[in-house]
């Protein structure tokens, strides 16, 4: 097969490992980039992609864009990064979430359905399906049951992508991915918000970190593991749907005590509730506090997957786990806060 690959969502955590991925592997990668007034080129920046794929502007939201971005790519495989992928933005912007992370695949798959039907589907599906967990550990076959308007947009995504698998016959899977995190995860999502705060506050630039439930748990591995896992499923002789998870499950709270550990910190809880703080016992400076504005409407309240689909079919393993993901994390946002940023 011809290594031609197209990426929506280019620019985001995934897109941008993913790129790197392919092109080491000696694809032409064609990236859909949105139009946006702010630089977005962070993340290829740092992984010195900027001069290794092609971008071609373009919308989930603009079906021509995509017609013509995929027609001129001549790409053999489609990855779908895209999305309004942050679940607390999705209760503020319901409707956008719907249009982008929801129909957006749809219009996707019509592209392929018009430019070529023979061309490889990848849709980024979400552990946030399984919302209201309803079994203690999470596979290809547990019920869904979304909690947010983000998890109910990509409950959409999901299915159209099995539907057009089934009446079209489109090699098109769906990897059900648990959180994945990295140093160039978006500052929004908890795992970075603690890494760069921390950092920021070691080296005298911020105060105190403020944060919601700290007694959710989540599946969190390593984003440059997950993106080999999309890949193997597009080299698969038939399309499939897989998790991709680590298979243990931490809190909020444990994620703050090791990445505070290394930097240097040394957390005590005290309080309980909107009254929790974590004071640095080396100092005896209140650190990490709750602030209930960033309590979600509905909560998803513990993940855990079952990686062993992808285990045996795909020869898929997480090399990185927790502990190892949030030293890595910090000691990354360490040396980012010291750089100047
Ligand atoms: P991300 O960093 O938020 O990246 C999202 C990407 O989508 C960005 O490049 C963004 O571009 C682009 N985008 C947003 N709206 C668009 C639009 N209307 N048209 C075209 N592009 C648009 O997300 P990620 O963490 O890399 O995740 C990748 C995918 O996996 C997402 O679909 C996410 O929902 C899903 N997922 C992620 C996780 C996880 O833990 N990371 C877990 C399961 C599933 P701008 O930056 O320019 O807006
Ligand atoms: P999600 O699993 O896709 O929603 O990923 P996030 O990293 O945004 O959130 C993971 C969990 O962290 C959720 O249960 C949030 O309620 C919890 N959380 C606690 N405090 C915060 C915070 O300040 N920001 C974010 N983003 N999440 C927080």
């Amino acid at each position: 097969m011809e290594k031609r690959a197209f990426v929506t969502g280019l620019t985001g955590q995934d897109g941008a490992y993913l790129a790197r991925l392919l092109v080491d592997k000696g694809y032409e990668v064609t990236g859909l980039v949105a139009r946006r007034a702010t630089d977005s080129m962070e993340r290829l920046r740092r992984l010195d992609l900027m001069d290794r794929v092609k971008m071609v502007e373009g919308d989930l939201m603009d079906t021509s864009s995509l017609i013509r971005a995929l027609k001129n790519s001549g790409a053999r495989e489609v990855y779908n990064l895209a999305a309004q992928s942050f679940v607390a933005t999705s209760w503020e912007q319901p409707i956008l979430t719907g249009e982008v992370t929801g129909l957006g695949v749809v219009r996707l798959l019509e592209a392929i359905r018009i430019v070529d039907p023979a061309i490889r589907f990848y849709q980024a599906s979400t552990s946030e399906l399984y919302g209201l967990i309803q079994e203690p550990v999470q596979s290809e076959t547990t019920p869904f049951y979304p909690r947010s308007p983000y998890g109910v947009a990509k409950l959409y995504g999901h299915w159209i992508t099995i539907n057009y698998r089934e009446s079209f016959d489109i090699h098109a899977s769906t990897g059900i991915l648990f959180n994945h995190e990295s140093p160039l995860r978006g500052e929004e999502f908890v795992t970075r918000k603690i890494t760069l705060a921390l950092a920021n506050i070691k080296h005298g630039k911020q105060d105190t970190l403020y944060l919601g439930n700290l007694d959710s748990k989540r599946d969190w591995g390593y984003a440059g593991d997950y993106v080999q896992g999309m890949w193997l499923m597009l080299q698969q002789e038939k399309p499939d749907d897989y998790v991709l998870a680590t298979g243990e499950t931490h809190t909020i709270r444990e994620f703050v005590e090791v990445a505070a550990e290394v930097a240097g910190f040394d957390i005590a809880w005290e309080g309980e509730g909107e009254q929790t703080r974590g004071v640095d016992r080396k100092s005896g400076k209140p650190i990490v506090q709750v602030d209930p504005q960033f309590y979600r409407p509905a909560e998803v309240d513990v993940l855990i997957g079952d990686p062993s689909k992808a285990r045996k079919q795909l020869g898929w393993e997480p090399e990185i786990k927790f502990a190892d993901l949030a030293e890595m994390m910090m000691k990354a946002d360490l040396d980012w806060v010291a750089g100047g940023n």
